[in-house]
Formats: C-alpha cells, sequence, structure tokens
C-alpha cells in the first residue's frame, strides 16, 4: 500500500489493489448512470448527483455545475464522511448536494449508494406537497415500502443534509419538498432502480387519479405481499 499525488491533481488516497478495483468500477457506473439518468429525463440540466461509497471514509460523488449525461471518470470526484477532498482532478469541485449524501452514509452502513434527481413527476408530488407512501404497487410495497416527504429545507445547506438524514435513517426512498427525488440503495444499480420505481409509481398514481379511482392495496394484502420475498423486490 502506498500514498501519492501527482501534479495537478489532488489525490490523499492510498493505493491499494483491491480498493484500486473498487475506485475504477465505482467512477464507471456513476458515469453510466449520470447517462441513464439524463438520457431518461431525470435530471435534466445542471440538476442531479449520484454517489457511490467504495469504503468507510472514500465517497465518490459526481461534480458541481456540469450536466452529468455527459461525466468522464476523470469529472469524479472522492471526499470523506466529513466532505474533505480526496481525490480530484481539479478542474471540478463536488457536487454542492454533498452534505446530504453524506449525512445519509453516516446514519446507514448498509447504504453503498445514492442517488439524488428531479424526476418530473416524483417532483411534481413533492411541489404539491403529497407523498408516496400508500401501497399501491406491489414491487414498491416490497422493494422501496413507504416514499415520505421531507420537509422543505434551501439545497446544498447542513439544514437539508439534516432533515434528509433524518427522514433515511428508516426509508429508502423520499421526496424533497419543492425539490426532487432521493434514493438508496447497497450498489447504484439497486438505488437507481428505485428512483426509476418510485418515478413509475408518482406516474401510474397521477394517471389513475386522472382516471378518477387510485384503489390501495388493503394492509392483509400488505402483509401478504411482504411475506413472499422478505424485502427482495423482484414481483
Ligand atoms: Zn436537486
Amino acid at each position: 500500500m502506498s500514498c501519492g499525488s501527482q501534479s495537478g491533481v489532488v489525490n490523499r488516497l492510498c493505493s491499494d489493489p483491491e480498493l484500486d478495483r473498487r475506485r475504477a468500477q465505482a467512477r464507471r457506473e456513476l458515469v453510466e448512470f449520470g447517462r441513464r439518468a439524463y438520457r431518461a429525463g431525470l435530471i435534466p440540466g445542471f440538476s442531479g448527483n449520484l454517489s457511490i461509497r467504495v469504503a468507510p471514509g472514500e465517497i465518490w460523488v459526481s461534480p458541481s455545475g456540469v450536466n452529468k449525461g455527459f461525466l468522464h471518470e476523470s469529472d469524479l470526484i472522492a471526499v470523506d464522511e466529513e466532505g474533505n477532498l480526496l481525490y480530484s482532478h481539479g478542474h471540478h469541485r463536488p457536487t454542492s448536494e454533498t452534505p446530504m449524501h453524506i449525512a445519509i452514509y453516516r446514519i446507514r452502513p448498509d447504504v453503498g449508494a445514492v442517488c439524488h434527481t428531479h424526476a418530473p413527476f416524483a417532483t411534481a408530488f413533492a411541489v404539491a406537497g403529497l407523498d408516496l407512501s400508500d401501497p399501491i404497487l406491489p414491487e414498491v410495497v416490497l422493494g422501496i415500502g413507504e416514499v415520505p416527504l421531507i420537509p422543505y429545507a434551501t439545497p446544498t445547506t447542513q439544514e437539508v443534509a439534516r432533515v434528509v438524514g433524518e427522514v433515511m435513517k428508516t426509508h429508502q426512498a423520499g421526496l424533497l419538498a419543492n425539490h426532487g427525488l432521493i434514493t438508496v440503495g447497497r450498489t447504484l444499480a439497486e438505488a437507481y432502480a428505485r428512483t426509476e420505481t418510485v418515478e413509475e409509481l408518482a406516474r401510474v398514481v397521477t394517471v389513475a387519479r386522472l382516471l378518477g379511482k387510485v384503489n390501495v392495496l388493503p394492509p392483509d394484502e400488505v402483509q401478504k405481499i411482504l411475506a413472499l420475498v422478505n424485502g427482495n423486490g423482484g414481483v
């Protein structure tokens, strides 16, 4: 194991074969899921941010002020769980929502990735002050559970980190009032799948309301669904 730095690059990471492999994979995934989220219309403009924890105290995040649909691996930045810079190519700053990501990693040792988007239907619910916690679709009951509304706090502040951390302590997804959607997972693939699932739920509920009726699953059916796979998704 060795630590070093190159000129023009902030590098406080220690080199280690297994960690280097995980870092390379994290960079590839952040580029790939940024592209998918942008193409799916979930992160228009410069919005949204993604992160992966590759090891305790080492979180790779997307950069601030760029479109995440067109990231390069060299754009990605590593910080520790206090937000101190561990690695940067020097041409970007970490996402301004880094405190919100860190707040989740600090209280959720099971979480390996965080996905924050402005998914339009989910964000519309957040703007309307509505949650998506009713049990409506079995795959949401199984893979996510309730999707609460997180009270509004000014984006990028420590206050948003505090309120998001409070709610995400016990949830896999949350709607950020007047802002967007946040999901977590053991992997970025899982966090991103939850983002897609919540956005689909928001779309379906919107159309069902237009059609005039939303049938909620009764409590005994929710219990049966939960007994099926014990939270493993797959319906
Ligand atoms: Zn945002």
